[in-house]
């Protein structure tokens, strides 16, 4: 199963690409987490993303569509994959189809996660991220055990700099601007299902498993 989570920064793609990714057994490939992981560790290629990321822009496909192809291409993709936060553009989208034509495959689903903007800057102001192990909290919604402190792996949870507010607002004219014309890229393919992102998270989980089937 090849699934696609659509929808607007802070909608709830990576809370449900996680429930996805462990109920059907598939790797949880999110662009985001990768990018992060790069800052972390130091590389050139975090080095070049971070400044993209942390002004709220998308980091430039040419640095962003190969990364995604040779994941794909690894051995534990081979029964599906769920993919967070890629594609974002429509050349992205254009370069995935592209992959996956040369091996004979297409993706299964779009699922937009949808959420009006007003909801969403509550989600991101409230979002407490494990820079470690890239679990997600939420301050109200999903709040950790232990103030501060991962419930899985027990290091700091923080605001991303790209949750304040003012990076919150660029990201969602961003998102409107880029990633949201692949809404109608999907429709046209009939893979998109949306589901309704305003729901509690097992509701939204559930939406979501009435239509991969369970
Ligand atoms: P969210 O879903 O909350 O917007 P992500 O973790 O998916 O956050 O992305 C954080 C940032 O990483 C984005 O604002 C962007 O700068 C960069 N990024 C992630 N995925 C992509 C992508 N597919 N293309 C370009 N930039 C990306
Ligand atoms: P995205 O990956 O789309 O940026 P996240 O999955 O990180 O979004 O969710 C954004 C924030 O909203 C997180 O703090 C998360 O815990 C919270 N959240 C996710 N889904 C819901 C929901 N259905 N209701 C309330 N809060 C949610
Ligand atoms: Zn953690």
């Amino acid at each position: 199963m090849k699934i696609i989570m659509l929808g607007a920064p802070g909608a709830g793609k990576g809370t449900q690409a996680k429930r996805i990714a462990e109920k059907y057994s598939i790797p949880h490939i999110s662009t985001g987490d990768i990018f992060r992981a790069n800052i972390k560790n130091g590389t050139e290629l975090g080095k070049k993303a971070k400044t993209y990321m942390d002004q709220g822009a998308l980091v430039p496909d040419a640095l962003t569509c190969d990364l995604v192809m040779d994941r794909i291409q690894q051995e534990d993709c081979k029964n599906g994959f769920v993919l967070d936060g890629f594609p974002r553009t429509i050349p992205q989208a254009e370069a995935l189809d592209a992959a996956l034509k040369n091996i004979g495959q297409t993706m299964d689903y779009a699922i937009d996660v949808d959420v009006p903007d007003e909801n969403i800057v509550n989600r991101m102001g409230g979002r407490r991220a494990c820079l470690n192990c890239g679990a997600t909290y939420h301050i109200t919604f999903h709040p950790t055990k232990e103030e501060g402190k991962c419930d899985a792996c027990g290091s700091e949870t923080v605001l991303r700099d790209d949750d304040k507010p003012e990076t919150v607002q660029k990201r969602l004219e961003v998102y409107h601007a880029q990633t949201q014309p692949l809404i109608d890229y999907y429709k046209e393919q009939n893979i998109l299902k949306t589901v309704d992102g305003t729901r509690p998270m097992d509701e939204v989980f559930e939406a979501i498993v009435a239509i991969l089937g369970a």
